[in-house]
């Protein structure tokens, strides 16, 4: 289970970075990524995924479909 940031929407604002508990997200080649393989959707420190409450565009940051 994981977060990735569709690309498409990312501002690169770089707001949720520093709020992973997991330090999970990097400023990629053209906007703000996920590590697929640390991200814990916050799950054991957060009752909420931070980088989605923290980010301030709508549907930019969704879960990975199975
Ligand atoms: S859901 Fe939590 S662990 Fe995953 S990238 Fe966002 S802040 Fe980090
Ligand atoms: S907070 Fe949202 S818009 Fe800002 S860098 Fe992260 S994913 Fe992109």
């Amino acid at each position: 289970m994981a977060l990735y940031i569709v690309a498409e929407e990312c501002i690169s604002c770089g707001d949720c970075e520093p709020v992973c508990p997991t330090a999970s997200i990097f400023e990629g080649k053209i906007v703000f990524e996920i590590t697929k393989s640390t991200c814990t959707e916050c799950e054991g420190d957060y009752d909420v995924p931070q980088c989605v409450k923290v980010c301030p565009v709508d549907n930019c940051i969704l879960p990975i479909a199975a």
